[in-house]
């Protein structure tokens, strides 16, 4: 396999193209890093954009889903046409000129025709994926769905071709002459930690919480 994705015409960004990455270590990266993604696709001839979460496995993104969701009543045995972003923001890059504040980020952009999953040996084992990518060693800490719960979950799977990354780092880019300015000017990264575990109002007080639990940073 090809360490990178082929870039199209689509894939193409028309701005900062030295930002824009194809090779499969940073998409990878992004997408298992990023917490959820935007599902865009066309509903009744206009766009929608759905923040959902999703799950990497091998060279396929799996997106959740219900069985009555629009973009699950929307495909099509030919699969439907999408369009998936992942993003991660790493700071907020402050300039002394307005125009040129900016935030770190890195960001996937998926096209393709996603399929829904319809075969419980693949859907099972994508919602666990799923559970696993909120947190890993989640699936097997929690009771498997039955088959009315397995049914009513609707996964759609996107296979990783028409793909790009963009990553944008570093301190903010002033003009020359606004260099002397009083303003300050540089970066405040921001990271996705997960706090305190706070129980559920009826879990037992005897339950233990997890070690997979217990770790600050999303890893
Ligand atoms: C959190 C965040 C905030 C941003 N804020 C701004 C902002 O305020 N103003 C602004 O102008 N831009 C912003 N961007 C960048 C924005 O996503 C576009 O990259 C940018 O507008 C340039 O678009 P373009 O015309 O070159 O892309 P187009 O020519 O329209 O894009 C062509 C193709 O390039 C690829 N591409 C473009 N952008 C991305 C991307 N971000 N990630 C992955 N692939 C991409 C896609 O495959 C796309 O189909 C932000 C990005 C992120 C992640």
């Amino acid at each position: 396999m090809s360490p990178a994705y082929q870039p199209t015409p689509r894939t193409t960004p028309s701005r900062y193209r030295e930002r824009a990455h194809y090779d499969r270590e940073t998409v990878h990266r992004i997408l298992d890093e990023a917490l959820f993604c935007h599902l865009g696709y066309v509903r009744d001839g206009g766009p929608v954009v759905l923040p959902t979460m999703h799950v990497r496995c091998g060279e396929t993104v799996y997106i959740h889903g219900s069985t009555g969701s629009g973009p699950m009543l929307g495909a099509k045995p030919a699969g439907l046409p999408v369009c998936v972003t992942a993003t991660v923001v790493d700071g907020l890059v402050l300039a002394r000129s307005a125009m040129h504040h900016s935030l770190n980020y890195r960001s996937v952009v998926v096209m393709g025709s996603a399929r829904v999953v319809d075969d419980d040996a693949e859907k099972l084992p994508a919602l666990q994926a799923l559970l696993d990518h909120i947190r890993p060693g989640r699936a097997a800490d929690c009771r498997t769905p039955n088959t009315r719960e397995l049914a009513a979950a609707a996964v759609l799977a996107l296979e990783l071709v028409e793909v790009s990354a963009k990553v944008r780092h570093g301190g903010p880019v002033d003009d020359p002459e606004d260099r002397a300015l009083p303003h300050w000017a540089g970066v405040i990264p921001l990271t996705v930690t997960a706090g305190t575990p706070q129980p559920a109002d009826d879990l037992d007080p005897a339950t233990p919480l997890p070690d997979y639990l217990t770790a600050a940073r999303r890893p």
